[in-house]
């Protein structure tokens, strides 16, 4: 199977596992877990702020990011295809008491422009507009990448209305690699930044958040709140230390195997693909409605022994990893191509995942 649904279904190859069999570990909730330790020591340096906590996953280390910015009351501002607001089950509302005002950017990249005007003013009868999240590279956005300028801009912006920060960096290292600035650079927007080393990066599970030492004092409290404080967790922290040193550079390829797949359903007559809107590791892509359905056409290419996740209506999202070859995209390709010549609205309907309807 080539499993294109995610780059969540990376699984940890031989080479990681034996770094985390050898993880030198100790009770994390005691701060005594060396590699967790290490593993928070040297992301915090790399993104130049104080500190860093682990998490299980994305969307607790989001969550956590959420609570340490607000009060119950507040409210947050985010693009509507943003995750924490679409996709991790009303968390603000529930964990935070947090409202989400969805707004909507192109590209799903906020601007100043934006959110110019957003912020409620302070009267009693509105809640306080607290916090911004920004989500680089953009998932169903369309796998964008923030131009640094933008992030900076809007990052003053916000300072000079007293809001916060927060960037959901599930596919931190993608922006970094596609969008030629540094780990700092982009940081230096944010007061808080949730990194995931479940996606691209190759490991079973693994999220981190950073910020200030104030700010990651109560993220741990949070999280010890939400049952996410572990204690020999530097087995899985191995992992990550692994990936930061194996799995970032890699990406690149990750990016040209989606660059070359968009190219080439770009060519198949009645599938709308843009290789010039294919940014990062995410190719998003159209059926023509004359053909059939993108969950008719998920159906017929898994007959083909490829997986690619059907986003509703015409929509298709194919997801390029580490587990993925410049082979693997030509076949698929190839998958996309045979369905389409000989047709596919037969096809017995399946694909209900989060993202499909
Ligand atoms: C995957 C993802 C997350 C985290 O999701 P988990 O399932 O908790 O790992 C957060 N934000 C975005 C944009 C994502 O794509």
């Amino acid at each position: 199977m080539i499993d294109l649904r995610s780059d969540t279904v990376t699984k940890p190859t031989s080479a990681m596992k034996q770094a985390m069999f050898d993880a030198e570990v100790g009770d994390d909730m005691l701060g005594e877990d060396p590699t967790v330790n290490r593993l928070e020591t040297s992301l915090a340096e790399m993104l130049g702020k104080e500190a860093a906590v682990f998490a299980c996953s994305g969307t607790q280390s989001n969550q956590m990011g959420v609570r340490v910015n607000c009060l119950p009351g507040d409210e947050l501002l985010i693009n509507d295809t943003g995750h924490i607001g679409i996709f991790e089950a009303g968390g603000p509302a529930v964990l935070s008491g947090v409202t989400v005002r969805q707004l909507r950017a192109a590209k799903g990249m906020l601007s100043v422009n934006d959110l110019a005007g957003q912020p409620r003013v302070a009267d009693q009868h509105y809640c306080r507009t607290r916090l911004v999240c920004l989500e680089n590279t953009t998932n169903i956005a369309g796998g964008f990448v923030y131009p640094l300028e933008q992030l900076q801009h809007v990052s003053g912006w916000a300072r000079d209305n007293d809001l916060r920060m927060h960037l959901d960096g599930a596919r931190f290292f993608n922006a970094i690699v596609a969008g030629g600035y540094s780990a700092a650079e982009m940081a230096a927007c944010f007061d808080t930044i949730s990194i995931c080393f479940s996606k691209g990066l190759g490991c079973p599970m693994g999220s981190v958040l950073v910020g200030t030492t104030e700010d990651m004092r109560l993220a741990r409290r949070v999280r010890k709140m939400l049952g996410g404080a572990l204690r020999q967790s530097g087995i899985v922290a191995a992992a990550a230390i692994y990936a930061l040193e194996n799995n970032v550079d890699r990406l690149q390829q990750d990016h040209d195997n989606a660059q070359l797949l968009a190219t080439k359903l770009a060519a198949i007559n009645g599938i709308n693909a843009d290789p010039g809107a294919t940014e990062s590791n995410l190719v998003f892509f159209e059926v023509d409605s004359e053909l059939g359905t993108a969950v008719q056409l998920a159906a017929a290419l898994k007959k083909r022994g490829v997986c690619i996740g059907p986003m509703g209506g015409q929509r298709m999202r194919a997801a390029t990893h580490l587990d993925v070859s410049e082979q693997d995209v030509l076949a698929t390709a190839d998958a996309v191509r045979d369905c389409v010549e000989k047709g596919f609205v037969d096809q017995e309907l399946v694909g209900t995942g989060p993202y499909s309807k």
